[in-house]
Formats: structure tokens, sequence, C-alpha cells
């Protein structure tokens, strides 16, 4: 089937209380390894790509393996733009045929983060596709984005009901405590804000920083609430460590294929793992056509 908006596939999980796994991907095999994930456990999916990886491979290249991939298959695929400041960028990638844009205006004063994401959600409402924003500060590194752990301030339950209300933003990242990158010791999760964001705002709710959370953790969170789970970081290293691996035993190999084919299966038994944390498992049959 065709790419779909991610509104719809997000709208469903938190109906259903569960989460789906966003999963920012590289290359084509990695793009490959998670499509094949959601197929084998009937999973929706949403593919994700930094604005890191849009200006590496370009974002016509991007959204023609995307949409090649989602054509072949049949669970339902969305393809989104993750933290992005440059509303040109968001442009390129909305024309490009991506079908959900993340606006992260969430470094700016309240006001400047209300226009920034209302003019994308305008264009984005032009084509229907998602958008997702971001109130509060995720701590951490995300491509050259970086947060001081100290000004990582988190999301107000007012302020975001407020910001669904004044931006008619269609998905929301709201920092509860998580991190990007990997952790650590334990993240330090703020539930009881979850609970309450989620109590004032309708809108599906977007978990950042889904790398190295304990399971369990992970579980809370989509019990109160959280309906997209981004996961990057872990699933590079998955894929990096593979290709090490036969390197390690082989270092003259000089065949893409005879390293690409174990990272990209061990990719893939990494994104079904997450799925099956989400509670996305078999749920793709709730978007047939
Ligand atoms: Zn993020």
């Amino acid at each position: 089937m065709a790419l779909v908006s991610s509104t719809s596939l997000l709208q469903a999980a938190r109906a259903g209380g569960y989460c789906i796994g966003a999963f920012n991907v590289h290359t084509l095999e990695m793009l490959q390894a998670v499509v094949e994930a959601a197929e084998e456990v009937q999973s929706p999916l949403i593919l994700q790509s930094t604005v890191g990886t849009v200006k590496h491979l370009g974002p016509d290249y991007i959204a023609a393996a995307a949409t090649v991939a989602s054509n072949r298959s049949g669970v339902p695929i969305a393809l989104h733009l993750d933290h992005c400041s440059d509303f040109q960028v968001i442009m390129q990638c909305i024309r490009a045929g991506y079908t959900s844009v993340m606006i992260d205006a969430s470094h700016e004063p309240y006001d400047h983060n209300v226009a920034a994401t209302r003019k994308v959600v305008e264009a984005a409402n032009a084509v229907g596709i998602n958008v997702e924003a971001e109130l509060g500060r995720v701590g951490g590194v995300e491509d050259d984005l970086v947060v001081d752990d100290r000004d990582a301030l988190l999301a107000d339950p007012d302020e975001c009901a407020r910001f669904v209300a004044d931006t008619g933003v269609h998905t929301l990242a709201p920092a509860i405590g998580t991190a990007h990158g990997i952790y650590k010791g334990d993240p330090d999760i703020d539930f009881e804000r979850i609970a309450r964001i989620a109590s004032k705002v309708s809108v599906p709710l977007v978990l950042h920083g889904g790398s190295g959370i304990p399971d369990a953790q992970v579980r809370r969170c989509v019990e109160l609430g959280m309906s997209k789970m981004n996961v990057a970081t872990e699933l590079r290293i998955v894929f990096s460590d593979a290709i090490k691996a036969v390197f390690a035993a082989n270092p003259d190999e000089n065949d893409p294929r005879k390293y690409m084919i174990p990272a990209k299966q061990a990719l893939k038994a990494a994104a079904i793992e997450k799925m099956r944390l989400c509670g996305s498992v078999g749920k793709a049959k709730d978007f047939r056509p």
C-alpha cells in the first residue's frame, strides 16, 4: 500500500493503548530491515530520518526507497522527518513524499514555537500529512542538536494543552525526562507528568530517546499514553556491531553483501523486539483498506 500519514496510525495506537516504534534509518539496508521486521510481525511502522541523513542521502532518495518498500508491503508505513528546525528542509521532505514531519522549535520561546509549528501545520494540512512538535527539551545529543542536561526542561501539562490548541499540531513530544543517545544510568522519567499531560491532551504523545529505556519503564510510558517511541542509537549500535563482527573474523572482507546481510538480520531482530515491547504486533490488520 502507499505510504500513509502517521496521524491515523498514531490515533489508533492512542485509542488502542499501544505504541508504534519509529525507527531511524540511515541506509537502504537499515530501511529494508525494519520494513521486513514490521511485515514479519504485522506491525504498523514509522520510518524516520534525521535532518543529517536527509542531507547525506537526499530526501528524494529516502522517500523513493520508502515508497517502494511501502508499495511492496501489506503493512501500513509512514515516513517521518525527525527533529527539524528548518522550514525549507521540511518543505523539501514534504515535496519528496514524506508523510510526517517534526518541527522542533522547542528551543525557542513559547510564542515562537507556536508560530513556527502553526506554519508547518498549515502546509501539512494542505497535503494531509502529520506534524509533530516538541515542548520542553529532551536531553542528550541527536545529530548536531545538543542539549545541556541541566537545561533540559520538562514540559508543563497545562502548556501542552494550550500548545495543541494554539497550533493544531497532530502529535506532541513533551519532554518528560528521557534523553537522546544511550543512558549512563537509568533514565529519570517523570511518569506522573506523562499521566497529567495525557489527561489534558487528546493527540498522540511521542516518547523521544527510546534507546536503552528499561522495558518495564517503556511499558509504563505506553500505558500512560505514549503512542510513538523513537528509537535511533540502539539500532545503530546493533547494526554496526554486526558489521564489526564480520571484520573482526575476516579483516579482508570486501564484499558489502557479506557484512550488510548479517547487519540487516541483526537490526531486523532488534526491531521486532521493540515492536513487541510497544505492543504493536498484529495491529497492521486494523489498517487494511
Ligand atoms: Zn528526539
